[in-house]
C-alpha cells in the first residue's frame, strides 16, 4: 500500500448554512451486499461497476481529509462493509487519527455475517462499537426478509463481536405485519445480553420488489404499544447519531428510535454521507450531492478536495421530505440505502 496521506493542519470547522456543525461523516464502502433484505434492495440489484469504486487509499484520504475539517465520527458502512475486499485496512489506516486525538471513533454497521471472521481485528484496529442489523429473531422470518441471509451465521458473529469485547447495538427496521409481534422478544433478546437496541422507521429510498405502504410501520404506534407492557423512561444518552433514547425500567437496557418519518429529526442533523464512488449526499433524503472523486484525482494535493467539501457543505438542505402514503408511490430519492449507506 501507498503511503498515507497525511493531513494538513486542522482547517476552519465545516458549518452548514443553517449554523449545524458537521462533525460526523458515514461512508459506504462497497454498494454490494450478501444479503437482499426486502426493504433494502430488489432482488435483482445491478451494482455500481467496480472501476468506478474509490480505492481505499482514496477511502482514507477523503475521511482524512474531513478529519482534518473537524469530522469526529466516522461510521463504516454500506452495502455490506465486511463484504469489500481488503476493508480492515481501512480501519487499521483509520486508527491513526483516534491515536492522534483528531477523531472519537470510528464505527460500523454491519448485518453481521462475516463478524466470527473479522471481529477480533475490529477490535484491534480501535473500532470499540457496531451496530448490527437484526430485524427478527426467527430463522424462517430471517430467511424471508433477508433473502439470501442466515440467522444462525449472524448470531455467530454477534457472539463473535461480543467475545472481542465489542460494544454492540442491535437495529431493527420495524416492519408492519412481519415484526410487530417481536419487539418484547428483541427487547429481551438485546438487553438480556447488555446491547442497546434501536427501532427504524423504513425510509422511501430506491425501488424494491414490494409497496412500501404495505412495509411502513409507525413508531409512534410501536411506542405507544410498548407502553402498555414495560416503563419509558426519557433519557439523555446520544450516540451521535439521530435514535433518540428511554431506558426500559423492567430490563434496564436502552432503547432508541429513528424517526425519520414521524419525527423529523434534521434540525440537530450533523451528518453527511459518502458513496463508494466519492459522491458526498449532504442528505440521506435529498438528490443534491457534491463529486469529490475528481478533485480527489486531480491533484495529490489537498487544496481542490478540501475546497469541494466547503463548497458541498454549503449546500447543505435544511431537510428532507420522506413521506410514505397510498398516493405517493415513487421513492422520495431513487438511490438505495446501500448506495449511501444506513
Ligand atoms: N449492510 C449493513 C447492515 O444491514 O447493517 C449496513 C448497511 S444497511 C443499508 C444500514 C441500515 O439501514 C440497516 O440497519 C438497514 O436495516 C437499514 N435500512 C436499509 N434500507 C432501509 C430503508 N429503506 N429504511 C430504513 N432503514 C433501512
Ligand atoms: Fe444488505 Fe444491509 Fe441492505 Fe440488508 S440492509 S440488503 S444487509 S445493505
Amino acid at each position: 500500500m501507498s503511503e498515507l496521506f497525511k493531513p494538513s493542519a486542522p482547517q476552519a470547522a465545516l458549518i452548514d448554512p443553517f449554523g449545524r456543525h458537521v462533525t460526523y461523516l458515514r461512508v459506504s464502502v462497497t454498494d454490494r451486499c450478501d444479503f437482499r433484505c426486502s426493504y433494502c434492495m430488489s432482488e435483482h440489484m445491478t451494482f455500481l461497476p467496480k472501476k468506478d469504486l474509490l480505492s481505499l487509499e482514496e477511502l482514507d484520504r477523503v475521511c482524512s481529509a474531513f478529519v482534518a475539517k473537524g469530522v469526529r465520527k466516522l461510521r463504516i458502512t454500506g452495502g455490506e462493509p465486511l463484504m469489500r475486499k481488503n476493508i480492515l485496512w481501512l480501519f487499521r489506516a483509520l486508527s491513526r487519527h483516534l491515536g492522534s486525538g483528531a477523531l472519537d471513533e470510528v464505527t460500523l454497521t454491519t448485518n453481521g455475517s462475516q463478524l466470527t471472521k473479522y471481529a477480533q481485528e475490529l477490535k484491534d484496529a480501535g473500532v470499540r462499537r457496531i451496530n448490527i442489523s437484526l430485524d427478527t429473531l426467527e430463522p424462517g422470518r430471517f430467511k424471508a426478509i433477508t433473502r439470501w441471509g442466515d440467522l444462525g451465521q449472524v448470531m455467530a458473529g454477534i457472539d463473535a463481536a461480543d467475545k472481542a469485547g465489542l460494544e454492540i447495538k442491535l437495529n431493527a427496521v420495524a416492519l408492519k405485519g412481519f415484526n410487530e409481534d417481536e419487539f418484547d422478544a428483541l427487547i429481551a433478546f438485546a438487553h438480556g445480553r447488555g446491547f442497546d437496541l434501536t427501532l427504524i422507521e423504513t425510509m422511501p429510498m430506491g425501488d424494491i420488489d414490494g409497496d412500501r405502504t404495505d412495509q411502513y410501520l409507525p413508531l409512534s404506534i410501536v411506542r405507544a404499544r410498548l407502553m402498555d407492557r414495560f416503563t419509558l423512561e426519557d433519557i439523555p444518552f446520544r450516540t451521535g447519531g439521530p435514535a433518540r433514547y428511554v431506558r426500559v425500567r423492567e430490563t434496564g437496557g436502552r432503547l432508541g428510535f429513528i424517526t425519520p418519518m414521524t419525527h423529523n429529526f434534521c434540525e440537530s442533523c450533523n451528518r453527511v454521507r459518502l458513496t463508494c464512488t466519492g459522491t458526498l449526499y449532504m442528505c440521506l433524503g435529498q438528490d443534491d450531492a457534491a463529486d469529490l472523486r475528481a478533485p480527489l484525482r486531480t491533484s495529490s494535493d489537498d487544496t481542490l478536495l478540501a475546497r469541494a467539501i466547503d463548497e458541498a457543505i454549503s449546500r447543505k438542505p435544511k431537510g428532507h421530505d420522506f413521506i410514505i402514503d397510498r398516493r405517493t408511490k415513487q421513492p422520495a430519492v431513487a438511490r438505495h440505502m446501500s448506495v449511501t449507506g444506513g
